[in-house]
């Protein structure tokens, strides 16, 4: 059977999404790069914004479109509205996120064995998803209830996967030539809360890196009140990489305790300010939100305030947008959409500009890159794009494609979103894509 994949929205869902592929590789299957090829198509969707709502349902229209026979939907979306999915056409399943991790065995009828038992040689997902990272899924659902989240709705409480059983996926992923792990969750910082004896996320990843060796390990986003100054003592260990995405969501701390988010603007700032002295030349990146239900203009300029002090190196801005099932949706004061809107477009352009203050510090520096995007060049044959530990894009020429490899490259000029650079020495013996 010829099968296409797809996710939309968080990193969970790509790890999801990387996870069957090696399920329908295990079972004999084709993974294909486009949708007309496809018997099938497993979509695993995001219901975060009506934004990430739409464009799942967009995806379910292209496929039909596409003669896709046979359409399985799983997800966010498919999980808080089953009965509007499954009347789609063309849509055969619909497997809420109760039961997207037995989606494969229960949709062949087959059971696998464990992944570990027989590594696959490590080939990316084909088509657009060609990565060189991979994303293990370490923890699942949230105990928390930010009243803006419709995912705690979606994904339910909080469960964390046994240490071992992380710790065969990324033997695996490493095994099949993946070059950097990316650990990634809906909560990741309450890993092991859950355990009859509690852990923290600090001991995983103080297990992975003593029990495994790998060029680099990156944790996505991170709730700030699960951290603890020492947590950034791991960074002595230079695999680890040196960007933290701590989601701010406002700077005011009226608006913070509407959202129900357990800090405030001070501990944040805290926060940010030993992450900065323990770990030199830190990317620190975040997710805001504007617009939110009784955010006052005073509330707004705190928050615009707020995210100047912090100089980000990134940000995620989001319009707020109602989702049903959250406390938010139910609240007064709601602000106009064009006002929201607005402050938006305000504070993307406060963080384009600290990003690229961020980049501009690093003009001049050789820098370690990890390549990952590659097109032919008239000029010189190949025009690579690439991720430096700290979250740099890089951009450089190459007489050929590099994939999957690490190069020194000194930093020359600054460009919208990245930076341009030139390859130190080029690899010994090139792995081609
Ligand atoms: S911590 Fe808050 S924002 Fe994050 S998943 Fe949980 S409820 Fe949602």
């Amino acid at each position: 059977m010829n099968v296409y994949l797809d996710s939309i929205g968080c990193r969970l869902n790509q790890s999801e999404i990387e996870g069957y592929a090696r399920q329908f590789r295990q079972a004999g299957h084709t993974l294909v790069a486009t949708l007309p090829e496809a018997d099938l198509l497993v979509l695993n969707t995001c219901a975060v914004t009506a934004a990430a709502a739409s464009d799942s349902r967009q995806r379910i229209r292209q496929a039909r479109r596409a003669g896709v026979s046979d359409i399985v939907v799983t997800g966010c979306l498919s999980t808080l509205e089953p009965e509007s999915i499954q009347r789609m056409a063309g849509v055969t399943r619909v497997v809420p996120n109760r039961d997207k991790d037995r989606l494969v065995p229960d949709l062949l009828q087959i059971e696998l064995p464990p992944y570990e038992l027989e590594p696959l040689e490590r080939q990316p997902i084909p088509g657009e998803r060609h990565r060189t990272r991979a994303t293990i899924k370490v923890q699942d659902g949230c105990e928390n209830k930010c009243t803006f989240c419709v995912t705690t709705v979606a994904r339910g409480e909080s469960r964390s996967r046994p240490a071992a059983e992380i710790i065969a996926d990324i033997r695996a992923e490493l095994a099949g030539g993946a070059q950097e792990i990316v650990l990634t969750g809906v909560h990741l910082g309450s890993w092991g809360y859950d355990f009859e004896r509690p852990a923290h996320l600090k001991d995983l990843v103080m297990q992975i890196l003593a029990e495994l060796d790998m060029p680099r390990m990156r944790l996505s986003s991170l709730e700030p009140w699960d951290l603890a100054p020492d947590f950034f003592d791991l960074w002595q260990d230079e695999r680890l990489c040196r960007h933290l995405h701590l989601p701010l969501q406002s700077g005011s701390a009226a608006t913070l305790r509407r959202m129900a988010r357990k800090t405030s603007p001070r501990q944040y700032a805290a926060l940010v300010r030993a992450a900065r002295q323990r770990i030199p030349g830190v990317a620190i990146t975040t997710d805001i939100i504007a617009g939110f239900p009784g955010e006052s203009e005073r509330e707004f300029e705190e928050t615009q305030a707020f995210v100047a002090q912090m100089a980000f190196a990134g940000a995620h801005v989001f319009t707020y947008s109602e989702r049903a099932g959250t406390a938010a949706a139910r609240m007064a004061g709601s602000v106009p959409l064009a006002e929201r809107k607005a402050r938006s477009a305000a504070l993307r352009r406060l963080t384009a500009q600290t990003a690229a203050a961020y980049r501009q510090a690093h003009i001049g520096q050789e820098v370690n890159v990890l390549w990952e995007g590659m097109q032919t060049d008239s000029e010189s044959g190949w025009q690579l794009t690439g991720l430096t530990d700290n979250y740099l894009r890089v951009m450089a020429r190459a007489p050929q494609p590099i994939w999957n490899q690490f190069t020194a490259v000194q930093l020359t000029a600054s460009i919208p979103d990245g930076l341009l650079g030139e390859i130190c020495h080029l690899p010994d013996t090139i792995r081609l894509a």
